[in-house]
């Protein structure tokens, strides 16, 4: 009798890592079906991994499915293999990795079907329709529009603007009907618009792009990389197949969806946070049944099922918000490259300053360079240059000299932008009497003030208070806000130069979509005008009135610990720099420092990206780090000072024992406690991946015999952020 049960092997979303066993009597149960299982006293959705004839156990302690949701699987083959990859690779529990790669309406059981549903006009004698039409002028008017056409697809009615409302009263008088089919592949002809006739640099790194394989786009800003994703795409579709482009945000960069929109008649869809769960599901469904051609997303759309993929493109791949910092730490460019492995298409890295790892690949011949040395319009590059800020006796981060070059630029009708990567007005809030300052309760962190709102604010809790009259230590009216934030360089701007407007761009003016649109539409009308924002102002946007760049504060990228912070510090300076002068005006980029003889930072201004992270790569194989070693950190926090540090102790003593791997630590982060939760890590290298997987797996077994109700940890491989 039990030859009848099917076992299942089920990924259940469950911080556990591995997967549950269930039955199930037989039915036709492929990989990547979705089913309802009972565990513990819940009822959880699963994804089917496998399944056999073999019980893991006991049968009597196999419990049964109770509901097979789909008759396909939702995922496709090479879907599930990345999936299981990732999950494999990033040591995270398999459940939770399916569930990242699935909108929240799939993962609670909403059905899918690769059908579509089309509308076709019936075809109608003309005298009839005038007759069912001639008191409805407004129907009329309808179907004036499509009477000459066949079928429409959803896309096609969002296009004309038509809602089911208005199609409906049609639908009732049979002039209209609508059916349920496959999607048809996409139009052989895509393009709306031609493209670009393509400069003698853009034209061999598209001739690159082969079948398969990992290619490295470095092209600096303006020099006409979109234009190669672009035809890229077009070629693509031509062949019937879809392409997958990640960005690193959507919403800040409108520019770039309406240039796709405004190339293909395809139609371009997007999946990211901003939508609504149901147009996620929407999106999500149209990718999956392959009505959707060309798909934008952020970093977890490079899960999107494809049902005929095509290309995969990374723009930005540089970008830290492609590694997502909790939870499942993947980084979605990696495995963008994975997947267009798995799939066999080619994957295209893009930047204008690529990161080390990628360049490392290059230099070990997995992936391919292009370049992209110079700007496409014609434009000259930008020019840098280092302003000695110790001679000066300013107390203000805008220099005197650079006020005066401020105040040329946007006499001249230009426009200027200072990047600052600190918002609120000021980043302490100081006791001249007692030297007390304003910090947050919760975490390790000096309170930010913010003027506008008179509150001071945790900028990594939320926490928020009122700003203080008096001392909250000894009592005096004594507080001053001491430093520079956006909102304080915006007062002094508006102050220095009255008859210019100031436009602040950052996350506390850009909380709405349509704020960030209106400060751009300003910004691209083009008058005379000083933008001033944090590194959001750096991304991917194309600010063609801009001839003048500040970039205050890289001091402290320069001298920080983290080995990191110097790459992290040049990609910003370029990419700021590149947002100057891309018509016809040359742009000058400024950047104050008290470190103008820095070797590398001039090796940066004088001899371009490229060449300055080959001294970074030399750095890097000389110390042994990332990417010529691999690193893997295991984090733990506890309410209690020292609990997580004697967790962590006693794991580094019984792996160090056991493992080739080198374990550094435990060590306590700079900023120890974090949302009331004091954290201490261990950091694992090894210069061989296997043997750092190896040790990984050592580690979490070690995790589960040290009893503890106290501590909380999580795995971290390829940290990003070491602090
Ligand atoms: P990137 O993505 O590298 O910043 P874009 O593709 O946005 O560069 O191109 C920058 C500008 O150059 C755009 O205005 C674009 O229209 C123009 N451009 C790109 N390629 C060409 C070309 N082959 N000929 C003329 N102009 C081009
Ligand atoms: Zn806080
Ligand atoms: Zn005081």
């Amino acid at each position: 009798m039990n030859k009848a049960r099917l076992y299942l092997d089920i990924a259940v979303p469950v911080p556990i890592r591995r997967s549950f066993q269930y039955w199930a009597p037989y039915f036709d149960a492929r990989p990547g079906i979705r089913v309802r299982v009972p565990f513990g006293n819940r009822e959880l959705i699963g994804i089917i991994l496998s399944s056999g004839e073999q019980p893991a156990t006991e049968v009597e302690k196999i419990k049964p499915v109770l509901e097979v949701i789909d008759l396909e699987p939702i995922f496709s083959a090479s879907l599930i293999e990345i999936c299981n990859w990732a999950a494999n690779y990033y040591l995270h529990p398999i459940g939770e990795v399916y569930f990242t790669a699935m909108p929240s309406k799939l993962r609670n059981g909403l059905k899918v079907s690769k059908q579509v549903t089309v509308l076709t006009v019936k075809e109608t004698d003309p005298s009839q329709a005038t007759q069912l039409l001639h008191r409805a002028p407004e129907q009329n008017k309808i179907w004036q529009l499509l009477k000459n056409r066949s079928e429409l697809s959803s896309a096609d009615l969002k296009a004309l603007n038509l809602t089911n409302s208005r199609i409906q009263p049609l639908v009732n008088k049979g002039l209209l009907a609508r059916h349920e089919r496959t999607p048809l592949p996409q139009s052989a002809a895509p393009l709306k618009q031609a493209g670009l006739d393509l400069n003698h640099y853009q034209q061999e790194a598209i001739s690159r792009v082969k079948d398969q394989g990992t290619y490295l786009l470095h092209g600096i800003t303006g020099s006409g990389k979109t234009e190669v994703y672009l035809q890229l795409i077009a070629k693509t579709l031509r062949n019937g197949q879809q392409a997958l482009i990640l960005v690193p945000e959507i919403s800040l960069t409108p520019q770039t969806l309406e240039r796709f929109e405004q190339r293909f008649t395809v139609p371009v869809i997007t999946l990211h946070s901003g939508l609504t769960e149901q147009q996620r599901a929407a999106n999500w469904i149209a990718c999956y049944n392959g009505s959707a051609a060309i798909i934008i997303g952020t970093r977890s759309s490079v899960f999107a099922p494809l049902l005929r993929p095509g290309l995969i493109i990374v723009d930005e791949e540089h970008d830290t918000s492609y590694k997502q910092q909790d939870g499942f730490r993947y980084s979605a460019r990696d495995i963008a490259v994975i997947r267009g492995r798995r799939e066999r298409v080619p994957v295209v890295l893009g930047s204008a300053t690529p990161s080390l790892e990628s360049l490392h690949n290059v230099n070990l011949g997995k992936y391919q360079l292009s370049s992209l040395p110079l700007r496409a319009t014609g434009a000259a590059k930008e020019k840098y240059q280092l302003i000695d800020t110790r001679l000066s006796n300013s107390s203000s981060l805008l220099e005197k000299p650079l006020i005066k070059a401020i105040g040329k630029t946007l006499n001249a009708g230009n426009q200027v932008l200072i990047m600052i990567n600190r918002r609120g007005y000021a980043p302490v809030l100081y006791c001249n009497e007692c030297q007390w300052i304003a910090r947050c309760e919760d975490c390790d962190a000096r309170l930010t003030v913010h003027r506008r709102q008179a509150v001071i604010r945790c900028h990594h809790c939320g926490f928020q208070a009122d700003q203080p009259k008096i001392c909250g230590h000894c009592q005096q009216q004594s507080l001053v806000p001491v430093g520079e934030g956006t909102q304080r360089i915006e007062e002094s701007l508006n102050n220095l130069f009255p008859d210019f407007p100031v436009l602040r761009v950052d996350s506390d003016s850009t909380h709405s979509r349509y704020a960030l649109q209106d400060l751009l539409d300003q910004i691209n009308q083009g008058k005379p005008a000083i933008l001033v924002g944090t590194q959001l102002l750096a991304k991917g946007h194309h600010f063609s009135h801009v001839t003048m760049v500040i970039v205050l504060e890289l001091d402290s990228g320069l001298m920080s610990s983290d080995f990191r912070s110097l790459e992290k510090i040049s990609q910003l300076i370029i990419q700021a720099g590149g947002r100057s002068g891309r018509e016809s005006r040359p742009g000058r980029v400024f950047l104050p420092t008290a470190f103008p003889q820095h070797r590398e930072l001039k090796q940066l201004i004088g001899k371009g990206y490229l060449e300055f992270s080959k001294t970074l790569l030399a750095q890097r194989q000389q110390h042994k780090l990332p990417p010529f070693s691999f690193h893997a950190l295991i984090r733990a926090d506890s309410k209690n000072r020292n609990t997580a540090l004697e967790y962590l102790d006693q794991v580094r003593k019984t792996a160090a024992s056991i493992t080739q791997a080198e374990i550094l630590g435990p060590v306590l982060p700079a900023m120890e406690k974090r949302l009331g939760y004091y954290r201490a890590q261990l950091l694992v290298v090894s210069d061989n991946r296997a043997e750092l997987h190896r040790a990984m797996l050592q580690i979490i077994d070690i995790t589960e015999t040290i009893k503890t109700r106290s501590v909380r940890w999580s795995l971290d491989v390829d940290p990003y952020d070491l602090y």
